[in-house]
């Protein structure tokens, strides 16, 4: 089959490789009808380079049709399914918690841990991704999202991830009609966290440096504020002077925005892979300003959620403003598994409350996904979120 794979920093190309086969009585094998590029991806693309290996097939957003299924996955060829992208069990104590990120039976403790996870290298089990032909489904019995025929791909396709990753981000920001609510970053992830604040009836703020995304963000009832010195005061001026209840921050460890993460990300990327390793171990890079920028928006006793990605075991934090703000945290890989049954309903709704529709800026054949990929890191061509149909 035709798979994409990772060749190098910043180089992706499309690789024939044998086709996945059952390995698993749960296992299955889906036929990818779509399959999106995430932010995630960019961290695979670029800094986490030194973790990946030549070949490894990347995706982590697939949805497609089962094609093969053991007699454990319950699951039949012809099923019409959305894969999450954590690889979790459903029967483990964790799971069973509603944790699936941190599996117990799929666990990876190599450089992080957590639950093994689609197309992540070695960072996360080493499990072949999804922006490919084929994909093998391990634990597909409990994994599997079936979906129906009606509506079109993008529709389900970012259950996946985005949209539960964002689901829960706000579920942890706590919010609730009537709050106000900030989110820095407006890439999928955060347009997805702004208009899901919206639709629960906050007040919500969007912050991004790109001027596109932060137009789609207000089309969708966002006020919208440029990632700048002032924004912080901006906000605060709009909140009686507290600042908002709650913020999310959708950026992660690679805050463009800044010069210095910009910088950061650059000079990481160019590490010889030990010396790279060992930034990223020991958090020497100053990758946070995004997260910076949030703690010090978030009003006094507030909720910070962080639905970004960071890296780095001894990251500097400014524990004296989180203290003294009195500011709760909640963070972590998404346990896409447990929103599900909140999040059809909206999917499938024929208004398409969350605006589903207008997400998706690009769709390409799995030979454009280089050009893909750097226009989803450069925030070229409008490009917002790139979906890869390996039919075209
Ligand atoms: P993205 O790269 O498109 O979005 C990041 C956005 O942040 C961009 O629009 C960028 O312009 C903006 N930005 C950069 N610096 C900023 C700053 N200083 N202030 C405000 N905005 C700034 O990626 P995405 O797909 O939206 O993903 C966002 C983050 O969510 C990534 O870190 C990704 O790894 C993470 N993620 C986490 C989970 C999870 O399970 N927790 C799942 C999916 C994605
Ligand atoms: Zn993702
Ligand atoms: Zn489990």
């Amino acid at each position: 089959m035709r798979a994409l794979t990772w060749q190098g920093t910043r180089k992706v190309s499309v690789e024939t490789v044998p086709d996945p086969v059952l390995q698993q009585p749960d296992d299955a094998i889906v036929q990818i009808t779509s399959s999106a590029i995430c932010g995630s991806d960019l961290h695979l693309y670029e800094v986490l380079g030194p973790y990946m290996d030549a070949g490894d097939i990347v995706g982590h957003e697939p949805m497609g049709v089962v094609v093969d299924a053991g007699p454990e996955a319950g699951v039949r060829a012809g099923d019409r399914v959305v894969v999450p992208f954590n690889v979790s069990c459903g029967h483990c104590w964790m799971c069973t918690r509603g944790l699936q990120s941190q599996c117990e039976t799929t666990q990876v403790r190599e450089y992080g841990s957590g639950a093994a996870l689609l197309g992540f290298s070695r960072l996360y089990g080493s499990v072949p991704g999804g922006q490919a032909e084929y994909l093998r489904v391990p634990h597909a019995g409990y994994g599997l999202i079936p979906v129906g025929s009606d509506l079109p791909d993008h529709r389900y396709l970012f259950l996946s991830d985005i949209l539960p990753t964002a689901w829960q981000g706000v579920q942890y920001a706590g919010t609730r009609a009537g709050d106000t609510l900030a989110v820095y970053g407006l890439g999928p992830v955060g347009q997805l966290c702004a208009r899901i604040g919206v639709h629960l009836g906050a007040r919500v703020f969007g912050i991004d440096p790109e001027p596109e995304r932060r137009a789609m963000a207000a089309r969708h009832g966002v006020e919208v504020f440029d990632a700048e010195d002032s924004t912080a005061d901006a906000i605060r001026d709009v909140t009686d002077g507290r600042g908002p209840d709650a913020v999310v921050d959708a950026v992660g460890m690679e805050a463009h925005g800044s010069p210095v993460g910009k910088l950061a990300h650059r000079v990481t990327a160019l590490m010889p892979d030990a010396v790279g390793r060992k930034l990223m171990e020991t958090g020497g890079i100053d990758r946070l300003a995004a997260l910076h920028s949030a703690i010090d928006l978030v009003r006094r006793g507030g909720t910070l959620s962080l639905s970004g990605v960071y890296g780095g075991q001894a990251s500097p934090m400014p524990l004296l403003s989180l203290f003294d703000k009195q500011v709760q945290m909640r963070m972590g890989q998404c346990n896409v598994k447990s929103w599900i049954s909140d999040l059809l309903p909206l999917v499938e709704d024929s208004r398409d409350p969350l605006g589903l529709d207008d997400l998706v800026t690009h769709r390409l054949s799995l030979e454009d996904a280089p050009t893909g990929y750097e226009m989803f890191q450069g925030k070229t061509d409008g490009c917002i979120k790139v979906v890869l149909d390996p039919s075209l």
